[in-house]
């Protein structure tokens, strides 16, 4: 069920642009910076931000895939395990700046487990992490460097995010099971 759409396309674009704005500034430009989307759905954001990022500083920041599936290894308690299926990242990330990219953070349990992915790959200078929604309910210490919007959920509820990139329409709601 739909509940209460609480970003327009419009909305997504703008935080958008002021994340890859606050990347460059933060990192004094685009020296050694990687951006790394989690599939699904970080995969258009960190494409859409290497691209503003274009815009503004005229240089082509490279960008990275990780695949990480959530495992559920308990279904009457709705754990569950991420698990890396894949990483495509064709720079050496020793000693680049990483930020990773995901559409929504919960738990933080995906983070951790591409950090661990990534860190398997090399010594990065720093990892920093852009999302779209944080929508609270975290389980490990683990927080967002940039933050398209803060939407405190009930566990009941979950975000919708959709994109023109992999559907229909462009907004974020909040859904309810
Ligand atoms: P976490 O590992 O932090 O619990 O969950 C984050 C991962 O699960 C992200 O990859 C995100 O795509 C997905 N996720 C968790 N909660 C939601 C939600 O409410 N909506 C959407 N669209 N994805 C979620
Ligand atoms: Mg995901």
């Amino acid at each position: 069920i739909e509940k209460t759409v609480v970003m327009d396309a419009q909305a997504i674009q703008r935080a958008l642009t002021r994340i890859a704005h606050e990347i460059v500034e933060k990192n004094k430009g685009t020296k050694d910076l990687i951006i790394v989307g989690i599939r699904r759905r970080g995969v258009p954001l960190a494409e859409r931000l290497s691209k503003i990022i274009n815009d503004i500083e005229g240089v082509k920041v490279p960008i990275g895939i990780l695949d990480i599936t959530l495992y559920r290894d308990d279904l009457s308690h709705m754990s569950y395990q991420p698990l890396i299926q894949e990483t495509q990242i064709s720079e050496d990330i020793t000693n680049k700046t990483l930020v990773l990219v995901d559409d929504v953070l919960y738990t933080g349990r995906t983070i951790r487990a591409a950090l661990d992915a990534l860190i398997d790959l090399g010594r990065p200078k720093k990892i920093q992490l852009a999302v779209l929604i944080d929508r609270g309910h975290r389980e490990l210490p683990i927080r967002a460097d940039y933050v398209g919007k803060n939407v405190p959920t009930a566990t009941r509820e979950a975000i919708e995010v959709r994109l023109l990139d992999t559907d229909d329409c462009e907004k974020v709601f909040i859904g309810e099971y």
